[in-house]
């Protein structure tokens, strides 16, 4: 990541303490041994300016599909999160992740867009038009220990993606042990919620709804994953990974 993009993360979280931005308890612990001024990921309750053209992204994900997916569904997520805020007393300075920690304590339509909300966010920091993106020395070393190769996790992944029965993500998170899981989710929940079976901080999240990718490839799920992975952000997801 180049000095100015950090320092738009770190200005962007200055509102927010490290300790906010806890999980879980145990997520919580890996937290509190982190240098205070590591760049941590939080994620607000504004929808951010995508960081490319809707056609950066191109043949990977055509224009019309970010274009839509962008202003249309996942800005439905961010109005509807703010709703949900307002009527449930939830103060929208603090990231959202503080909602999904607790997530079981709030409406249906809270679970929905604040889930839908974040993992958006999350998408799209995730995916570049820059080619050639590698995992960190210490992300690919733990992808080579936890999956056998990149191959292999890439394998596992896909699979992940592709066997999510209807709509929903694929993740690659860091559990409570420190170890990369890769798992899936229905609808918009996503390891962070208090209510999900594989929990942790995600590090990578693809989004398998139809709306991601029918425009262009219809009901060739398979096809959009292959797609997905010429666009993964590595810088990105291992700078997260460097958070934990
Ligand atoms: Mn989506």
């Amino acid at each position: 990541m180049k000095n100015s993009s950090r320092r738009k993360f770190i200005i962007s979280s200055a509102t927010v303490g490290i300790g906010s931005m806890l999980a879980t308890p145990a997520i919580g612990k890996l937290f509190a041994a982190q240098n205070s001024t590591a760049i941590i990921n939080h994620i607000g309750f504004d929808q951010q300016p995508l960081g490319y053209a809707y056609n950066a992204l191109e043949p990977s994900i055509d224009a019309m599909t970010m274009d839509i997916h962008y202003n249309k569904h996942a800005a439905a997520y961010c109005k509807n999160v703010k709703e949900a805020a307002t009527a449930e007393g939830v103060d929208i300075k603090k990231p959202v992740e503080d909602v999904l920690a607790n997530i079981s304590k709030y409406s249906v339509k809270m679970r929905n867009n604040a889930g839908g909300h974040f993992n958006h966010e999350l998408f799209w920091k995730s995916l570049t038009p820059k080619a050639g993106t590698q995992a960190s020395e210490k992300l690919a070393s733990a992808i080579n220990k936890q999956f056998g190769s990149l191959e292999a996790f890439q394998k596992q992944f896909s699979d992940a993606a592709k066997g999510r029965f209807g709509s929903g993500w694929a993740w690659l998170l860091v559990n409570n042990d420190k170890k990369l899981v890769i798992s899936s989710t229905p609808n918009q929940d996503n390891p962070l919620m208090d209510i999900a079976e594989v929990k942790g901080l995600p590090l990578v999240g693809l989004d398998v709804w139809e709306h991601a990718y029918y425009l262009k490839y219809q009901n060739k799920r398979a096809d959009y994953i292959d797609g997905f992975w010429k666009i993964l952000n590595w810088d990105f997801v291992s700078e997260r990974f460097n958070t934990i």
